[in-house]
């Protein structure tokens, strides 16, 4: 497995990255264990990204690196872990592509559209949230998972933060480029927003006092809570959806239906469940919800 790392930022949740460095366009070798059952003698229609793809033999995978349950180097295997990384093989399996030949990049919140405008990557597993807006510039497979935006606190909730309307006057932390902070920009003015490029930043940020909420995604809120149980806490009353797409080039549309066969074919055989519980589910303890349906739009 080939690990890209364009802006490295780790800290906290115990996870230790020795040997790890953060200069950009460093590539690691490694060797990944297998999850998914690999297609054999996959056969597309000339000309297609599926085609092209499974020719190459390669895909290049842009995900999170610092979010536990969804997207999380792993110091040891130097590869990411978690539910977005298994639906992305899940998918690389389906074109021939065994998890050793994907490429990861590590995409934060801002850089995904630029990335896949640019074919920097294939295509974004990176809890991603569809929206018009993002939709103007590339194209979504999914959902494959219905998040909503919450808010973490410093454990024992010192400040009684119950929703985004107890922000104002304090200072909160999200990520540049993400639909979070974009919401608290456009809706809670009054709340002091810093943002940084990754959420394990403002993780940093709440342990060390400097800021007294964290918002964004429950799910993700939720990895950061059981990495620092006795430091974190999470609202629990989430204020938005956030449908959880695959990012890739505006227009391909025979890629997009092709992954959308494929998550259909995950929620029907149990696939997407399994990656659920072996992934974020074993994190949290919470069981794989119901999952959604795509939107062939
Ligand atoms: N799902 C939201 C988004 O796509 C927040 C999570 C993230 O920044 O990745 O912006």
């Amino acid at each position: 497995m080939r690990i890209t790392r364009y802006a490295a930022t780790f800290a906290a949740f115990g996870v230790v990255l020795a040997g790890c460095s953060s200069e950009a366009g460093n590539e690691v070798e490694d060797a990944a264990q297998e999850t998914q059952d690999v297609a054999e003698d996959v056969q597309f229609d000339e000309g297609t990204t599926m085609a092209e793809l499974a020719e190459s033999g390669e895909i290049t995978i842009g995900t999170k690196f610092d979010q536990p349950g969804f997207g999380l180097l792993n110091p040891n295997t130097e590869a990411p872990e978690g539910f977005d990384v298994e639906i992305a093989e899940l998918i690389a399996a389906e074109l021939g592509i065994a998890p050793e030949s994907i490429n990861w990049v590590e995409t934060v919140s801002a850089n995904r559209e630029p990335f896949i405008q640019n074919g920097q990557v294939d295509m974004v597993v990176a809890t991603y949230t569809i929206n018009d807006k993002r939709k103007e510039v590339v194209d979504f497979a999914g959902p494959y998972y219905e998040a909503g935006q919450d808010i973490m606190v410093a454990a024992g909730n010192p400040e009684g933060i119950e929703g985004p309307e107890d922000l104002a006057g304090q200072k909160v932390c999200s990520v540049e480029g993400s639909t979070p902070a974009q919401n608290i920009r456009d809706n809670f003015p009054e709340a002091e927003l810093i943002t940084y490029d990754v959420y394990s930043k403002c993780a940093d940020d709440l342990a060390n006092g400097n800021v007294q909420a964290v918002t964004t995604d429950n799910v993700i809120l939720t990895g950061l809570v059981a990495g620092s149980p006795d430091e974190f806490e999470l609202v629990g009353n989430p204020f938005t959806e956030e449908p959880y797409g695959i990012g890739l080039e505006k227009g391909d549309e025979e890629f997009r239906s092709f992954i959308n066969d494929v998550l259909e074919e995950s929620f029907e055989n149990g696939e997407w469940a399994a990656a659920w519980d072996r992934t974020a589910g074993a994190i949290t303890g919470e069981e794989a919800p119901e999952p959604p349906s795509v939107d062939r739009y």
